[in-house]
This record gives structure tokens, C-alpha cells and sequence, in this order.
């Protein structure tokens, strides 16, 4: 038998309470109570209530505030909400303004409430439904890729050894064309191995290797793996440290790959001058800034960068998943990425790294 929906009815009057259990007792609810909104705030992340019925005049916090809490909470699915105002009460759609879905006046009609209740139900089902078809999607891209990776690594292991002769001498034409085997059948598995990372940061399961990281050691390194890159295109390829090292907190192998994938696209998206990263110890945090001399971004572009699957109007390889996967590494870090750019006049990536590690995705495997 399927479970009855669950309503949460917030109400500081048990007169109120009482009259809602009765217009609804035919409906098969289960119906839950809270005196104020406190409770309600307490309730609601534990309960997962399928509906929260309001009352907007509460002693000590109103239904408004209640709303915009309920709106601002984490990790909760979304749950309706009707606001129960007087009629005299002219701000009720303020209330809609913060969140709420629907309102209705008192004295309340008993057939309104019961088409209002239901109406919102059906909201509730039909986005759940939405999620959890949403959630089988992203679970088939998950099996996917992870069932690709295995054979990807084997082909990358054997192209490997083919390359060396390993297997026997081999013509130079055909070692030609093994090395392109080789990039492209690379270029997929990186691809796999972000697609699988931005499973776990997006699912929450991603677990942190944490550990004090000498950041200017960390940086030398990114950049002598990025210096022939910059010394093929010609570009001048400098990093700036103050004169004591900042040590921060945090995954060694992902913050690399942040700065991989940063220092990396300025270079890629440069074609003649410089790119500059610059160290910066501010108030509360660290500031890795990769400045570039090149095309720069239009502003309608940096609103979409961070997004999945987003690249711009050119013709350079890429997946568009770097920013989005460094993204969430950072704000597992309790940082963020920031940009500034013109374009025509280059651009700047800066990554803020607080001091102290606040732990915000993922948990600290440590933990
Ligand atoms: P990819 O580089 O694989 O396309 P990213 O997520 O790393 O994916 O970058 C997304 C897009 O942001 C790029 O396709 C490019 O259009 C733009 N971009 C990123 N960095 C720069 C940069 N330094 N200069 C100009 N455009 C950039």
C-alpha cells in the first residue's frame, strides 16, 4: 500500500490545528503538528513533510520568516508550501515572493483546502517524479563511464607497449600512428575519469585526501609539467610567491589538478604574451591568480563558464568539464574561483583558498 502523504500544519492556535484535521480527515493524511515556527524549523529536515501548511501571524517568528528558512535549508528535497493568511492581511503574496507556492484566507473554506492541498501534492509528486528520473539518468552516466574505463586503461596499457617495442620492432609510420591511438584514447579516458569525479562531488561521495600542502612547491611543479606547452607557443610562463610560501589545507592531487586545468586553459587559450600566476596571502585566505594576455571572455560567457558540458566560440579541443569539476573541488575546499576579464585584453582566473579548511561538500577522509 502506498504511504500516506505526510502534511506539516504550522499554527499557534490548536483551534486552527483542529479545524484542518477535519476538513482534511477524509483525505487519508498523516498529519503532523507544529506550535510555532521554531518547531516547525526543527521538524522539517527530520520529517521531510510532503506539504507544510503556514499560518503567516505566529508569535515570535512569523510565516514569512519560516518560508524564507524553510527556502534557504540544504539537502532537502522541495516541499509545497500554503500559506494560511486573515483576509485583512493585504502582504500574503510577499510571501510567494520568499518561497511559498500557494495562499489561502481565513476563515478557510473547507472545498478550497482540500483542492489547494491536493493541487500541491500533485506538484510535490510530479517534481519528485521529475528527480527521480533525474537521479536514474545520472546514475546509467555513472555506470557507463565506469564500465568504460576499464577497457579504456587496457587499450592505454598495450598502445603503451606496442610504443616501446615491447612487443616487436615496429615500422615508423605504424608508431605514427600509435601515438595518435594513444593521445586520443587518452584524451577519452581523462574525459571518463572527470565525468566520474563530478559523480562523487555531485553525489556527495567524493572523499578528501586533506593534508597541509606547501602551495609555491605545489605550483613549481604544475608549472614545470605546463612549461613545454608554453615553450612550444612561445609564451612566457612566470609564478610569482610572496617570500614566505603559503601552507594550506587541503587534497594535494585535486587542488592539481585545479591548477592543471587553470594554468592549462590560459595557456591553451593564449596565443602570444604571457601568462602570470601570482600568490597572494589576503585576510582569511590565499589567492592563486593566472592572469593571461589572451582573447578574453564576453561577459555573457563568464556567467555561463562554470556550467557542465560549456565552452565558448572557438575551435580548441576541450570537454568543457574542466571548470565545472575545479569548481566543485574548490568549494570543497571552502573556496571559490573568480574572473575578471575584457575581452580583447586577456583574463584572470583567481582561486581563493580560505586559511582554515571549512569543510563543505565532501567529507575529510580523515573523519
Ligand atoms: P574546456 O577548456 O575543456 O573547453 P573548461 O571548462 O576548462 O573546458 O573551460 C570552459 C570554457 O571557458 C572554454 O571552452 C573557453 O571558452 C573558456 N575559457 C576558459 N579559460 C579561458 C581563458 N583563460 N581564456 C579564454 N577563455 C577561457
Amino acid at each position: 500500500m502506498e504511504r500516506p502523504d505526510r502534511l506539516l500544519v504550522v499554527d499557534d492556535v490548536s483551534d486552527n490545528i483542529h479545524l484542518v484535521r477535519a476538513i482534511l480527515a477524509e483525505e487519508n493524511y498523516l498529519i503532523l503538528e507544529a506550535r510555532n515556527g521554531q518547531q516547525a524549523l526543527e521538524m522539517i529536515p527530520r520529517e521531510l513533510p510532503d506539504l507544510i501548511l503556514l499560518d503567516v501571524m505566529m508569535p515570535g517568528m512569523d510565516g514569512y520568516e519560516v518560508t524564507r528558512r524553510v527556502r534557504a535549508m540544504e539537502n532537502i528535497p522541495f516541499i509545497p508550501i500554503l500559506l494560511i493568511t486573515a483576509y485583512d492581511q493585504p502582504s500574503a503574496v510577499r510571501g510567494l515572493d520568499l518561497g511559498a507556492d500557494e495562499f489561502i484566507r481565513k476563515p478557510v473554506e473547507a472545498d478550497e483546502l482540500v483542492a489547494r492541498v491536493r493541487s500541491l501534492l500533485r506538484l510535490k509528486h510530479s517534481i519528485a517524479e521529475r528527480d527521480r528520473i533525474e537521479k536514474q539518468r545520472q546514475d546509467f552516466v555513472y555506470r557507463l563511464t565506469h564500465d568504460l574505463r576499464t577497457p579504456l586503461v587496457a587499450a592505454d596499457k598495450m598502445l603503451e607497449l606496442l610504443q616501446e617495442g615491447v612487443l616487436g620492432e615496429i615500422p615508423p609510420s605504424v608508431k605514427e600512428a600509435l601515438a595518435v591511438m594513444s593521445r586520443s584514447n587518452r584524451d577519452l579516458l581523462e574525459m571518463v575519469n572527470k565525468l566520474l569525479d563530478i559523480y562523487r562531488y555531485e553525489s556527495g561521495s567524493k572523499t578528501l585526501n586533506m593534508q597541509p600542502i606547501d602551495l609555491g612547491e605545489l605550483l613549481e611543479q604544475v608549472i614545470s609539467s605546463l612549461h613545454p606547452i608554453a615553450f612550444s607557443k612561445q609564451i612566457d610562463l612566470t609564478v610569482q610567491l610572496p617570500p614566505r610560501s603559503p601552507v594550506i589545507y587541503g587534497d594535494r592531487l585535486e587542488l592539481m589538478r585545479v591548477f592543471n586545468n587553470i594554468i592549462g586553459n590560459a595557456l591553451k587559450f593564449t596565443d602570444k604574451g604571457s601568462v602570470e600566476v601570482r600568490v597572494e596571502v589576503q585576510e582569511g585566505e590565499t589567492v592563486v591568480a593566472v592572469q593571461d594576455t589572451g582573447p578574453g571572455i564576453s561577459p555573457q560567457e563568464q556567467k555561463l563558464l562554470f556550467q557542465r558540458f560549456q565552452q565558448g566560440k572557438h575551435h580548441k579541443q576541450g570537454s568543457g568539464l574542466g571548470l565545472y569539476l575545479s569548481h566543485y573541488i574548490v568549494s570543497a575546499h571552502g573556496g571559490k574561483i573568480t574572473v575578471q576579464s575584457t575581452p580583447g585584453s586577456g583574463s584572470c582566473f583567481s582561486i581563493h583558498l580560505p586559511h582554515a579548511h571549512t569543510p563543505s561538500l565532501v567529507r575529510n577522509s580523515a573523519g
